[in-house]
């Protein structure tokens, strides 16, 4: 054994959004929690959330946030900075359909959160620094994984050993840890990217997130509130990487007048606060989940494109649903690496994903699509929707991430 051998019961890989929330949920239980992450060192709990906005945020739905609540981070968030919506509207740029939700008819007081996505990390990483059980090394780069009679090594750029019974990999939609055990993956190029950035808009949001699908891609309006004013958006604007990159290089004032007209000025004039970055979306999705010792969760194990601001929601799910038959295990005394165990964690997550990742599919071709008959079905079904009660209901509590079995943390 390595002098600098470090054992744990679990070793995540990637501190991230995901990673965080399983160390959380298993040191809640007393699990031993090393979580491993290539970052120099935790935010600066301080700064985030306060003055300037981030340029990546989330739409947090309900469900979600019963697990940060359940976790002690969301008085953190809230106290620092979050956005709630009561509204949706989405519509098509090139005809007729449109299609409204809010929260009333969801029958909730919500219908979700914009969050900058390091105001949630900060607030995790602060309750992980509380938990007695939990690790955090930072600055950690993967050299090796190996397989043992007791479970995983993982080896470090460093010298650096970590043996745990199950090591599992939350480090991103390029997982090194994925590739390290050889898990093969499926992806797809949406034939997007999208340009993210914040603006400051002419008429206030009014708590609605907004969303028009282009013949080009989907151009989304978050909404983001600064001490009571609503005159702040979230950009995600989905599009070819080449036209992507295009908006980006133009001067702010320009990219406004651009992102006002494709957006039908529903919000008066648009006034880019930050610089415009492109990120190029690919849909993957592991080919499975789990094998002795290793189980991948979050984007290691799907990402999808953010069109229904789905992704770290699904990471969510995972994250407590993993937990939750980890927690289990240990209570009878069996092994965390078990693979019957994770595999129990895969076949409950892997429909959903799988089901989301396919939706989402069928948006982008169904939006993209010219065609005159698929317009046709574009207007009919986006405003049939519209005015079916129950099948409204139905894609509100999707959207808001009441579907199937929840884990018991976030009913
Ligand atoms: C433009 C855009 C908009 C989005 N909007 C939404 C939205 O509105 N709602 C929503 O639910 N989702 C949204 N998503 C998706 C969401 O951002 C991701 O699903 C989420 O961040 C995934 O979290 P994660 O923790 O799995 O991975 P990540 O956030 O990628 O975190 C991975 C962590 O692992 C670490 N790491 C990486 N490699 C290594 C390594 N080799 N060793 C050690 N550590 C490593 C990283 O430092 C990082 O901390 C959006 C995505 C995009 C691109």
């Amino acid at each position: 054994m390595n002098e600098s051998q470090t054992q744990a019961e679990v070793i995540v890989v990637g501190g991230g959004l995901v990673g965080a929330s399983l160390a959380c949920l298993l040191g809640e239980a007393g699990v031993a929690v090393t979580v491993l992450d290539a970052r120099p060192g935790p935010l600066d709990g301080e700064a985030v959330g306060r003055g300037k906005l981030a340029q990546r945020v989330s739409a947090v739905t309900p469900v979600s946030q019963r697990l940060l609540e359940r976790l002690g981070a969301w008085p953190a968030m809230a106290a620092r900075r979050v956005t709630p919506y009561t509204g949706m509207q989405v519509w098509d740029a090139e005809g007729s359909g449109e299609i409204t939700f809010d929260a009333d008819q969801a029958g909730t007081d919500v219908l979700g959160h914009i969050v900058e996505n390091d105001v949630m990390l900060a607030a995790l990483e602060a309750r992980l620094a509380e938990l007695p059980s939990v690790s955090q090394v930072f600055e950690a780069r993967l050299d090796a994984l190996q397989t043992t009679a007791v479970g995983r090594r993982l080896i470090l750029a460093d010298g650096r050993h970590f043996l745990a019974p199950l090591v599992v990999a939350a480090d991103g939609a390029r997982s090194q840890l994925r590739e390290l055990a050889g898990i093969d993956v499926s992806s797809r190029d949406t034939g997007h990217a999208a340009l993210v950035t914040t603006v400051r808009t002419g008429r206030g949001h009014g708590g609605v997130a907004r969303q028009v699908f282009l013949p080009s891609g989907p151009l989304a309006f978050l909404p983001l509130s600064v001490a009571g004013d609503d005159h702040y958006c979230s950009i995600v604007w989905s599009t070819s990487p080449d036209e992507a990159a295009r908006l980006c290089a133009l001067p702010r004032e320009a990219l406004g007048r651009e992102m006002a007209a494709a957006f039908e000025h529903r919000l008066a004039t648009v006034e880019p606060i930050d610089d415009a970055v492109h990120i190029p979306l690919t849909q993957r999705h592991a080919g499975h989940y789990v094998e002795p010792g290793l189980a991948l969760v979050g984007d290691a194990a799907h990402s999808i494109h953010p069109l229904a601001g789905q992704g770290v929601n699904l990471g969510f799910m995972d994250a407590a649903v993993l937990a939750e038959e980890l927690i289990e295990a240990r209570r009878r005394g069996a092994e965390q690496g078990d693979v019957r165990i994770l595999s129990r964690y895969a076949r409950r997550r892997r429909g959903d994903n799988t089901a989301m990742l396919a939706l989402m599919d069928g948006f982008r071709l169904l939006f993209g699509a010219e065609h005159p008959a698929l317009r046709l079905v574009r207007n009919v079904g986006l405003s049939g929707v519209d005015r079916l009660g129950p099948v409204k209901r139905l894609l509100m509590r999707q959207a808001i991430g009441e579907r199937g079995r929840l884990p018991a943390s976030c009913r």
